[in-house]
């Protein structure tokens, strides 16, 4: 069993590993850049090494300094946690070639996975459905218009090597296909320094639902059921659940059958995901593998009672995970939503600042996965997700009601957050109907962007409310007993706001 982790990540997903690594009797080595040396992951690691700078590229990117660190406090694992490392099969390989343990897939898995096209091609020869589409990677434009026209409009230009949504254009009419094939190569080329792109066919309201997969090395490679995750802003995923409203036990049994064969055809080892598009028809179609553990895996560890990050120590360690057969029935029902410091209403721009008050919500069937506390910077840095909230409950509505109580439970003052705007997603009609799509946010915008009530701006008052109050602490040296402005505010403005939310 390994002894001694260093957690090459920061933010919640470090502070999360760092948990079950206690649970399991396990040492844990933080590495930070200068701006997260107070960070709780820092703070609660049994050991902190610096990464001196502030960008990702000087500090969490750069795989030597944190080999380095890892082979300097005896390490003999690392875990990537998910984004800086965690898909980087160089990097991967550079942990084994030192003769650490790499807390994921093998290099050759995450290499093949990595490539949306090899990952398509490798898909097809083994028999699980892939969206319609070119097998490689367009090399000139005619030959793509071609081959846009045999899968017929609306198409769907994407980054070979794609991720978080870069490089994808929707080309609904042929005659915008030239400038959106020049676009879509120009993004890829300076987000992956590689500009391929390859042709999928648009599929017209879909619902994202992908399979949580786990293989140990004895052979046994199993599914622990979907997380739907179509409630997305920019292709990016806000709010996911588990189980899915729309699968049915058998639909569930192929879909998961079809991921166990997808993971199976790479050879993988450890926590993975297979994604899906399910069109309105029900037919589903492979998207991509991602080759780490996903923000959304609380889900899955309400559902099935398991907890990811353990059974991912355990399997690298070489040891037998908890489970060897797949699980098709669940424990109640599981909503994350991601809190992110941003505004909904300025197309969710960051919003990065400092948390002035912060009072996260809890009480029954809720966890908080998150990475800052009061005091703490949103800086531009890094992305401005600040903390994961779930709800469990025996049923999905439950499962909502109680999210949404969590959501107006939260208190937090000094930067705007997407609160509101997922309170008003989670209480639409439609989402309380399970009637996803991926454009789901665009198709209800007029309900769910509306100027009023702005919760947004009384976060904003109640921070500046904070401010004068701290300020006239320090003056006056407390405040000898008066109602202060922010419980004053506590006290009315909130509460009648959130009711009208
Ligand atoms: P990335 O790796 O860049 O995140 P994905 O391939 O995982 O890209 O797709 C992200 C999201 O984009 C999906 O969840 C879905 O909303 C949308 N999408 C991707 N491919 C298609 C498609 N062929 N048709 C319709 N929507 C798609």
């Amino acid at each position: 069993m390994l002894k001694k982790i260093l957690i090459a990540n920061r933010g919640e997903i470090a502070l999360r590993i760092i948990r079950t690594c206690r649970e399991m009797g396990i040492s844990t080595v933080a590495v930070h850049s200068d701006i997260d040396a107070a960070s709780p992951f820092v703070l609660n690691a049994d050991e902190a090494w610096p990464l001196p700078g502030k960008t990702s590229r000087e500090t969490y990117l750069d795989q030597d300094k944190i080999l380095h660190i890892a082979r300097h406090s005896g390490c003999d694992g690392i875990h990537p946690g998910y984004g800086f490392l965690s898909e980087n099969a160089g990097f991967a390989r550079k942990v084994t070639e030192a003769g650490l343990v790499f807390i994921g897939p093998p290099a050759e898995a995450i290499e093949v996975m990595g490539s949306k096209t090899a990952a398509r091609k490798l898909m097809i020869a083994h028999g699980v459905p892939t969206v319609p589409g070119t097998e490689d990677a367009i090399t000139d434009s005619q030959t793509a218009l071609q081959a846009a026209r045999e899968i017929g409009f609306p198409v769907l230009l994407k980054a070979a090597a794609g991720g978080g949504g870069k490089g994808m254009r929707l080309v609904i009419r042929e005659d915008d296909f030239q400038e959106s094939l020049e676009s879509a190569a120009r993004e890829a080329g300076s987000a992956f320094g590689n500009d391929a792109v390859y042709i999928e066919k648009y599929i017209e309201e879909p619902r994202h639902i992908e399979f949580q997969i786990l293989a140990d090395q004895h052979g046994h490679t199993i599914h622990l059921g979907e997380r739907e995750c179509s409630i997305q802003r920019r292709h990016q995923k806000i709010i996911e659940e588990a189980p899915s409203a729309v699968l049915t036990p058998y639909l569930r049994r192929k879909m998961g059958d079809a991921a166990v064969k997808a993971a199976r055809a790479c050879n993988y080892v450890n926590a993975g995901t297979i994604e899906f598009l399910v069109d309105k028809h029900l037919n589903y179609f492979f998207l991509e593998m991602n080759t780490r553990l996903q923000v959304e895996h609380p889900v899955t560890e309400w559902v099935t009672g398991l907890d990811l990050v353990r059974e991912q120590i355990l399997i690298a360690s070489g040891q037998p995970m908890s489970k060897t057969n797949s699980v098709e029935s669940f424990i109640g029902h599981a909503v994350e939503c991601r809190l992110y410091a941003e505004d909904s209403n300025q197309n969710f721009a960051p919003s990065p600042g400092t948390i002035h008050f912060l009072k996260p919500a809890d009480g029954p069937g809720i966890r908080e996965d998150s990475g800052v506390e009061q005091g703490s910077e949103i800086s531009l840095y890094y992305d401005p997700m600040i903390s994961k909230l779930t709800a469990w409950a025996t049923d999905r509505g439950s499962a909502i009601d109680r999210m949404i109580r969590a959501l107006r439970e939260y208190e937090i003052a000094g930067i705007q957050t997407s609160i509101p705007f997922l309170i008003r997603v989670l209480d639409h009609q439609a989402f309380r109907q399970g009637r996803l799509t991926t454009n789901f946010i665009n198709q209800y915008s007029a309900d769910l962007f509306k100027a009023s009530p702005d919760l947004d701006k009384i976060a904003a008052l109640a921070a500046v409310l904070f401010q004068i109050e701290q300020d006239n602490r320090t003056v006056i040296g407390g405040n000898n007993g008066r109602q202060s402005a922010i419980s004053e505010w506590k006290m009315s403005g909130r509460k009648e706001s959130l009711r009208k939310l």
